[in-house]
Order: C-alpha cells, then structure tokens, then sequence
C-alpha cells in the first residue's frame, strides 16, 4: 500500500486497521512511495462494524469486506 493514502485507517471508526513497514534496511530511510515497503493489517477485526466506509473511500478498490453474519456456519 501506498504509505501516503490510508485513507481506510483515516474513516475506520473503530480503528479496525494498522499499517506496518515490510522493508527495513538498516542506516536507511524508507521510501514511502515504494510500492510494498507498508502492508495494511487487520488488527483488531472484531472491532468491524461492516459499514464498508474503508471499501467506498479506497481509490484502488484494494479492500473487501466479508460480513460475519455472511461467513457464519
Ligand atoms: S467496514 Fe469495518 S474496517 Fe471498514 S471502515 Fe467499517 S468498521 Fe472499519
């Protein structure tokens, strides 16, 4: 992901989203333009609501959200 979007962490209201650096090079700064140096993680998934804000506002329709009531047995 492109470190200067975050635009699903930004309109996630209960912060269900974290970001984290994949590349690391010691002695060196990160390119945040770089494409794969962040990687967007579900942290805290109980915490979604299924309200797909983080669908509608990506630019790049990267995200899908999968409802439990949806995935339940
Ligand atoms: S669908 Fe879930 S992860 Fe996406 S913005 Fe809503 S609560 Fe956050």
């Amino acid at each position: 992901m492109p470190f200067a979007c975050k635009r699903c962490l930004q309109i996630c209201p209960t912060a269900v989203f974290n970001v984290h650096e994949t590349k690391m090079v010691r002695m060196e700064e990160t390119d945040k333009y770089e494409a794969g140096t962040y990687r967007l993680r579900v942290a805290f998934r109980d915490k979604c609501s299924a309200c797909m804000r983080c669908v509608e506002v990506c630019p790049e329709n990267a995200l899908t959200v999968i409802p439990a009531s949806a995935v339940a047995s």
